[in-house]
């Protein structure tokens, strides 16, 4: 299968769940996550009809950007983000999946302060509660979105999750509920500055389940690219072990 026709049928696919929860497809965004994905194909796909890429290693994502720039997408970062990494990422970077803590906040204020701009970020949450996994507590979630608030240089737009990776759907659906949960108290409480339009979560052996849990943002690799050539610890270069 050609990344064009994979990519079709990811959006066929995405149609098919919208249309399960009275969505437009067009609602839904394809946030294609490009990791050890070379320059061209990505530039494929691209042409094909995929407009967001999204890295989650910072040197892997400038290597990518340098080449990649001018094409017709915008630039997400998915992965965890070192607080040292804060000036790098913001070289390519049109949105932050993983803001996960107060320190690196901080450390995005200050940056984007010196720079005179603000940037879009979504809060990733740790709804599987897995040791390994960043992302904020589900019960510290709305705290840290009201804190992160006070911040002007930051445009808190949505949240983040992965969701456990098992085979069991109740397990998988759980987490999803967990932050549509999360994203619903968020809104309830009109949180200024705040704007929840974002729900990312899914990916390629769960963005339907995803959309029907309200995701309206959905993070897919190798449903479009193939599988991964690479160990497991690559595939997962968000557990702590990768530090
Ligand atoms: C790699 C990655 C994805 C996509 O994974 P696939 O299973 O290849 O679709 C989504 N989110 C994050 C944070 C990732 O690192």
């Amino acid at each position: 299968m050609s990344i064009k026709e994979n990519l079709e049928k990811v959006k066929q696919k995405i149609a098919y769940a919208a249309a399960k929860v009275g969505k437009k497809p067009e609602e839904i965004t394809l946030v294609m996550a490009t990791k050890t994905v070379d320059a061209e194909r990505i530039r494929e796909a691209v042409k094909n009809g995929g407009h967001v890429i999204a890295e989650n290693k910072i040197q892997e994502a400038l290597k990518k950007y340098d080449v990649l720039k001018d094409e017709d997408a915008a630039w997400h970062f998915i992965g965890h983000l070192q607080t040292n990494k804060v000036k790098d990422v913001l070289k390519f970077a049109d949105m932050i999946h993983s803001v996960d803590r107060m320190g690196l906040v901080e450390k995005l204020d200050k940056r984007l302060m010196s720079e005179g701009r603000s940037m879009d970020v979504l809060i990733q949450v740790n709804t599987s509660y897995e040791e390994s996994k960043y992302g904020v507590a589900p019960e510290e979630a709305i705290s840290l979105v009201r804190e992160a608030s006070q911040y002007d240089t930051l445009n808190i737009r949505g949240l983040m999750t992965i969701g456990l990776f098992t085979d069991d759907e109740v397990k998988i659906r759980k987490c999803f509920k967990l932050l549509k949960g999360i994203h619903d108290s968020v809104i309830k409480e009109g949180i200024k500055g705040v704007e929840m339009e974002y729900l990312s979560m899914g990916m390629s052996g769960d963005y339907h389940i995803a959309i029907e849990e309200g995701a309206n943002m959905v993070r897919v690799g190798t449903a479009i690219f193939g599988a991964r050539d690479t160990p497991d610890a690559y595939y997962w270069p968000s557990e702590k072990t990768d530090k």
